[in-house]
Parts: C-alpha cells; structure tokens; sequence
C-alpha cells in the first residue's frame, strides 16, 4: 500500500512539475511575442504611446493607452503559412497575455 501511495504522489510531483514547466513555456512565448510587437509598434497620433499591430488584421493599430485604431503599414502580425490548409493563417493563441504584458513593462 505504502509502496503505490509513493508512486502516486511521485507521479503527482510529476505531473506538477509538467504544468510548471508548460506555464513557464507559455510565458515565455508571451514575453518573446510582446518583444516582437514591441519592435512593430508604432505611435499613436494622438497621444503618442505605443500602437500594437491589431490581431488577424494586415495593417490595423491599437493605441494601448487610448485605444485610437488607425491603419498604417503594413504589419502581417501573426500571419503565418499553413501547409495542411494551403493559405496563410493568424495565429497567436497568447496575443491576449502579450498585449496585457506590454501594457504593464513596455509602457511608461
Ligand atoms: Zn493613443
């Protein structure tokens, strides 16, 4: 009995370190995609803080302080190639944690 209750939590540890290990992926997916629009961003006209690339747009902004959208070049965020569909796909399954990340170490 002692000796499956040890494997079952050794297994839970496992699992444990599985999810921490998954999560610190995840963030650091998020931090590097922040980076990424970081460095795309432009300047908002009307107040001057930084604009990220709208999410399944080509050339869409956002303010991130006074959420002016305005088109300018082009950014193609997220647009990457699909080889099972043949086309090109957004896709940033994070760009939510991204932005919220942006908005508290990117802006001043
Ligand atoms: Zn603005």
């Amino acid at each position: 009995m002692g000796f499956i209750n040890s494997i079952k939590e050794w297994l839970k540890e496992g699992q444990k370190e599985l999810k921490a290990l998954q999560e610190k992926k995840y963030w650091e997916r998020v931090e590097s995609t922040a980076n990424d629009l970081n460095r795309i961003s432009l300047s908002c006209k009307r107040c001057n803080t930084l604009s990220v690339p709208v999410f399944g747009t080509e050339s869409h902004y956002c303010c991130l302080k006074c959420g002016n959208r305005f088109i300018s070049k082009k950014h193609e965020f997220a647009l990457k190639y699909d080889n099972s569909a043949d086309r090109y796909v957004y896709r940033c399954p994070h760009y939510n944690d991204s932005i919220e990340y942006m908005k508290k170490y990117h802006l001043k």
